[in-house]
């Protein structure tokens, strides 16, 4: 029987104990005063038990693990005809890159870099009566949490800084991408990236994909298809240019955010979320990998 309180208290130690915390993300000004020194680690089993260490109820930004909830809200809300105007493909580059756009004639690579999720963003906006609300409500639904807030200060720091993201929905623009105007498709995505979240709040919103599309309060459900092809995209493309390296470490579909945070499951069995703010090169919690990496190897629990 596996300890599941020890290997998660042990991780903690290492965590706190690591000489390189990686670097926080300072391109969105807001997060970059948050401390490198926070850490959590929560587990949840699909037969309803609990485990944390850490800073695990702790608040902090989403980001772009908000792309996998805005991804699964469109998929409910207009099923395959996404996949008209994004790929499925896992790009091999950073979450921010413009190239592949041009090349593709405005068909991002898949629904969790940028430009995918701010056609994602665009597709909600078109189909939702209250955009921003009524995405909250989502989540807060999926989670059977009410207390789950964006963060203005943060969304309204992207605003400002969000260059790159300026570049990428004018570009898609162009190619006849996006239905909306630039400035509404992006305050909504901003939005929705500003959502935070706790270790233990992510770990209950994330149940339905390890629960083949059913969430705890039977509010919000996915077919089992749709669940299946979630998790498939996060194995594939959750982590940008490292997506293959997590998938060779950890062995779990997954997803993560310029947060810190990472949220990863295993089909009928866990979810399990981390969040340590200092990332690595690739724009990934580096703390947070190590983390699920050790828990994948210490339990030989992964889908491999
Ligand atoms: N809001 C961030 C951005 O668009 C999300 C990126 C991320 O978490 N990787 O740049």
């Amino acid at each position: 029987m596996l300890d599941f309180q020890a290997i998660l208290e042990s991780i903690q130690k290492n965590a706190t104990e690591a000489p390189d915390k990686g670097a926080v993300a300072t391109y969105i000004p807001e997060l970059a005063h948050i401390s490198k020194d926070n850490f959590g680690i929560h587990l949840r089993t699909s037969d309803g038990k609990s485990y944390g260490a850490g800073d695990f109820n702790k608040p902090f930004s989403i980001q772009s693990i908000s792309k996998v909830l805005a991804l699964s809200k469109a998929m409910s809300l207009i099923g395959e005809n996404i996949w008209k105007r994004m790929d499925v493909e896992p790009s091999g580059h950073p979450f921010n890159q413009l190239a592949l756009l041009e090349i593709e004639n405005g068909i991002p690579r898949n629904p969790f870099i940028n430009s995918g999720a701010i056609v994602i963003a665009d597709i909600l906006l078109s189909n939702l009566e209250n955009p921003k609300e009524d995405f909250l409500n989502y989540v807060r639904d999926l989670t059977n949490d009410q207390t789950i807030e964006y963060n203005q200060a943060v969304a309204d720091s992207e605003k400002r800084t969000g260059f790159k993201n300026y570049a990428a929905a004018n570009l898609l623009k162009s190619f006849k991408n996006l239905d909306n105007p630039v400035n509404d498709v992006l305050d909504f995505y901003f939005q929705q990236c500003s959502l935070e979240m706790t270790c233990s709040q992510l770990t209950k919103t994330f149940s339905f994909l390890a629960n083949k599309g059913t969430c705890m309060l039977d509010k919000v459900r996915l077919t089992e298809t749709q669940a299946k092809r979630i998790n498939a995209i996060m194995l594939t493309c959750g982590f940008y240019d490292e997506a293959g390296e997590f998938a060779f470490e950890v062995g779990l579909p997954g997803k993560s955010g310029v947060g810190g945070g990472i949220v990863a499951l295993l089909p009928d069995n866990f979810t399990i979320a981390t969040w340590s703010p200092g990332l690595n090169k690739k724009g990934n919690s580096k703390l947070g990998m190590l983390a699920l990496e050790a828990f994948t190897t210490k339990t030989k629990l992964s889908i491999f």
